[in-house]
């Protein structure tokens, strides 16, 4: 919450030193590699932007008074806007300010990343009490040559296998949407790089859309090994956990979040795959065709704070981020365990009393469940059938099973074969 809190004052962009200032406090938590891909390189089908320079924004009324002001809040200013100093009638001003009649007290968030525009938004109330102008509009900013940062964060395990998370950095003042998701992988990673993972872990945060276009088209012949991705973003609001399939909707990460949500009995949904979104559609495009879903609380578009002054650090709380961040680890132990076993002793049931496998599961809270788990291991345990699979299958917690397994491994009598 406190990193939250610092992150969010920054005003950040596709570009710029937004980003920078911003990748430099998460460098705090873990050691980022940064990207610098330079302005008008082509990605993909796109081309990187220029930098936007932006230092403040306002208008002035008649009487010299700031009725707007980016130093109160930079969703003030239209992200990307470029620079501009005219004296404006209302009339002239109007079509340049954006505002929420619904929503009367909230700032909107809009960007112009794309055309050559400018903008201030405002609340509804502020836009009622502006006066009749003439107005001074400025916006000091310019568009530099400059490069477009991205950051990754590698863990090597000893699989080859990799799970790509992905979370997007370019929102300025907007704290669920997406700090969350900034903060929560980075907290992940952390606690990840102090185990010895089995998976690899390829944490990426990148500005959403040209951001991700930018490093799938760095790394476009290193994507092979991706088995698993999700996208974070939106998660530390209160709103049920959502989980947005991939592509295909059926991958191993599709079964394995129904999975948890049926384990964890807590408030949630599964929406199919859809191209709109966030960055699992660049990941999904395809070419690629990445099995990326995307976890989120609230959906984009269907909270009313989404995308305005609303979404602030009282929407944030300690209580989704930390419901969030054991989802999380919890997501990351289940695709660490989700393993294929053999058993080893498949000719009838080995004889377990024997082994003294029976006191060793007394120290286990409920020995009963760790005995079934046994025998289902056991006899599903033909390499064919992952941890997973036997989960599904047993209704039998997956991480429980992880754990009986690891006894039954201890005892000889699996194997795991991957
Ligand atoms: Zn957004």
């Amino acid at each position: 919450m406190n990193i939250i809190a610092e992150l969010y004052p920054m005003n950040r962009s596709i570009t710029g030193p937004g980003v920078r200032d911003s990748l430099a406090v998460l460098d705090q938590i873990i050691d980022l590699e940064i990207s610098e891909v330079p302005s008008g390189s082509a990605v993909l089908d796109w081309s990187v932007p220029q930098e936007w320079i932006f230092r403040e924004a306002w208008i002035e009324d008649e009487s010299g008074r700031r009725v707007i002001d980016s130093a109160n809040s930079n969703l003030h200013v239209v992200n990307y806007s470029i620079g501009v100093d005219q004296i404006l009638s209302k009339a002239d001003l109007e079509p340049h300010l954006f505002s929420l009649p619904d929503r009367p007290q909230a700032i909107p968030y809009r960007t112009a990343y794309y055309d050559r525009s400018w903008g201030f938004c405002l609340s509804e109330e502020q836009r009622q009490q502006l006066g009749d102008g003439p107005f001074r509009a400025r916006i000091d900013a310019e568009h530099i040559d400059g490069s477009l940062t991205y950051a990754e964060h590698t863990i090597r395990g000893t699989s080859r296998d990799e799970v790509l998370v992905s979370t997007h950095i370019c929102h300025p003042s907007l704290a669920n949407d997406n700090l969350s998701g900034m903060v929560l992988a980075a907290a992940l990673a952390k606690e990840l790089g102090a185990s010895q993972p089995r998976l690899t872990w390829r944490f990426v945060f990148v500005p959403g859309t040209i951001g991700a276009i930018s490093w799938l088209a760095e790394n476009r012949d290193d994507l092979q090994d991706i088995t698993d991705g999700l996208v974070l973003t939106g998660l530390g609001d209160l709103n049920p956990f959502t989980w947005k399939q991939t592509r295909q909707g059926n991958n191993r990460i599709d079964k394995l979040m129904a999975q948890l949500f049926l384990e964890s009995g807590v408030d949630s949904s599964v929406i199919p795959f859809g191209p709109y979104g966030y960055d699992e559609r660049q990941y999904s495009s395809p070419g690629f065709d990445l099995p990326v879903g995307r976890l989120t609380r609230g959906v984009h578009g269907t909270f009313p704070q989404y995308h305005t002054s609303d979404d602030n650090l009282s929407f944030v709380t300690a209580q989704g981020m930390e419901q969030a961040a054991g989802f999380l680890l919890q997501i990351a132990q289940m695709l660490e365990s989700d393993r294929r076993y053999m058993n080893l002793q498949p000719y009838g049931e080995p004889m377990l009393g024997r082994r003294g496998l029976y006191s060793s599961l007394g120290g286990l809270p409920n020995p009963g469940a760790a005995q079934m788990a046994m025998l289902w291991l056991l006899n599903q345990s033909d390499g064919e059938r992952s941890l997973l699979e036997i989960a599904s299958k047993s209704e039998i917690p997956m991480l429980e099973l992880a754990e009986v397994a690891e006894v039954l491994v201890n005892h000889d009598l699996l194997a795991p074969i991957d």
